[in-house]
């Protein structure tokens, strides 16, 4: 099984089917195809701090909300620095980060089990990982680039959700969304070491080229850490997409470096409690 993609009023983007049979949440993982920006960004960038004006990102989410049935002053958004810190949201948090100033700083992932609040994390390459206890009805979003992977991002994510809902691993779903693929992704040794400190076995999720570089396979070491934290390798979906290799897609930071716009992850369990 792996992501489904959605053609919808000029929009695509992709879901997990696993999630969409719970009927618990909406959700997506965004593509570039059907915004509003122009320029080096063309497209449905939803980066504030990408080259675009804040009109053109404003009237982006707008879009999607009004495609996906989200109210859009539910949205919260993360503030990403390639870190393990996970926090929790509530309804106090709704808005922060586009309709008012937000301190949610330094966190590369969201939880939450309150209904009508809408999580967003941003890519351009990196992992995104989207998590649903159907059980406890809880869920969270985490944004895994190398930094955030070798140091656990994942893991950090499932304990996160433990803590703070009861969830058990074995009852979590994830999606491992679309990224750069390990034939993109060249790394050299220090990336490896730092993998070998948190993975133990890295020889499968790597491919040695030799002086000290490798292709690094970043969704296949998400799921190696999701399954070492308990989560069942039947509840885990692989979009195996690339961002990098589907230009007409997606925005890549390997491929246009510095002028990628940014994709998002979103999700929300569906009903109103803010
Ligand atoms: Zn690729």
């Amino acid at each position: 099984m792996t992501f489904k993609r959605h053609d919808r009023d000029g929009l695509i983007y992709f879901t997990v089917p696993s999630f969409d049979q719970t009927g618990l949440v909406k959700h997506c993982f965004t593509t570039k195809v059907g915004g509003m920006s122009s320029g080096r960004v063309k497209g449905l960038n939803l980066g504030f701090s990408r080259p675009d004006t804040r009109e053109s990102v404003v009237a982006n989410f707008e879009k999607l909300c009004s495609v996906l049935g989200l109210d859009r002053k539910s949205l919260v958004l993360s503030h990403q620095v390639h870190g393990t810190s996970i926090r929790q949201v509530t309804a106090g948090d709704a808005g922060k980060g586009i309709w008012r100033d937000s301190d949610i700083k330094n966190t590369d992932g969201l939880i939450t089990n309150k209904r009508g609040l809408t999580l967003i994390t941003f890519y351009a390459d990196c992992v995104p990982l989207f998590f649903l206890d159907p059980q406890r009805q809880a869920i969270g979003l985490s944004h895994a680039g190398w930094k955030g992977t070798v140091a656990g991002i994942a893991r950090e994510t499932v304990v996160g959700m433990k803590d703070a809902f009861a969830s058990k691993p074995e009852d979590i779903l994830v999606g491992i969304g679309p990224s750069i693929c390990r034939d993109c992704y060249e790394v050299d040794g220090p990336v490896i070491s730092r993998l070998q400190e948190n993975l133990g076995d890295w020889r499968d999720v790597t491919v040695s080229l030799g002086k000290d570089k490798y292709l690094l396979d970043l969704q296949s070491t998400n799921k190696a850490l999701l399954r070492k934290a308990g989560v069942k390798e039947q509840n885990i979906t692989d979009s195996r997409l690339c961002t990098r290799c589907n230009s007409e897609l997606f925005y890549s930071y390997r491929r246009e470096g510095k002028d990628a716009g940014s994709l998002a992850a979103l999700m929300q369990l569906i009903g109103s409690e803010i």
